[in-house]
């Protein structure tokens, strides 16, 4: 595991829950496109997925809390073995032998290992300046080998979080809201895609007649499961 300590820029930028968690829902989309169910019905219907999706989106940060030994620094083993491809899959491999979300095996492990690996891909691409400048501090994409992977173009600015006025200062709300913008736009662009295929397949997403709601509300209670 790599500590920070000798590094340059000893303090990494990350994107912000806020990307980590939309790129979860983008999962959750997928797991629900062949659904009958409206898009509020299916949240609700599969909320335990959809916490789950958002959790592993968000899951590879949790090598923050690893540095609380290392005499409180958050940042001691952020960027390790976490965001790997092997942490990837056996965190995904694991939680599918407990719990397959999507009823066969593989489907549900391919939507955990997507929801993981979003994650990867988010940070791949974060540095601390927009554009061609090869900013970003770079993961161990292949963990266990030490050669860590960045891209020279940087799309999503991090925040800052080296304390708790860093936390809570403007450039990291104005990153914050790039986020909410740029992820906002590729949800609601899914959202239609979304919203299209269930269309083409028969479902109507137009107000609902009581008749309609009725019969609606008894789909949901219906044995349905994702196909
Ligand atoms: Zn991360």
């Amino acid at each position: 595991m790599r500590l920070r300590g000798c590094h340059p820029d000893p303090f990494h930028t990350v994107a912000s829950p806020v990307a980590h968690t939309l790129a979860g829902f983008w999962t959750f989309l997928l797991l629900t496109a062949r659904s009958k169910l409206l898009l509020i019905a299916a949240c609700v219907r599969y909320l335990p997925q959809l916490i789950l999706l958002v959790l592993l989106a968000n899951l590879p940060d949790i090598d923050f809390l690893f540095g609380l030994g290392d005499r409180a620094n958050w940042d001691a083993f952020h960027h390790g073995f976490t965001h790997s491809f092997v942490a990837a899959f056996v965190v995904a491999f694991a939680v599918t032998c407990v719990w397959r979300m999507a009823g066969s095996f593989w489907r549900s492990f391919s939507l955990c290992f997507l929801a993981y690996c979003s994650h990867l891909l988010i940070d791949f691409f974060t540095g601390t300046k927009l554009g061609w400048n090869s900013t970003g501090s770079g993961i161990p994409l292949l963990w266990p080998l030490a050669k860590e992977f960045g891209s020279p173009l940087i799309l999503v600015v991090g925040v800052k979080h080296k304390d708790f006025p860093a936390l809570f200062s403007l450039a990291n709300l104005q990153s914050s809201l790039y986020e909410l913008l740029v992820f906002g736009v590729f949800t609601a662009a899914l959202l239609v895609a979304w919203l299209r295929h269930q269309k083409s397949r028969g479902v109507s997403h137009q107000p609902q007649t009581p008749a309609r709601a009725v019969y609606n509300s008894n789909s949901m209670q219906s044995n349905e499961r994702i196909p």
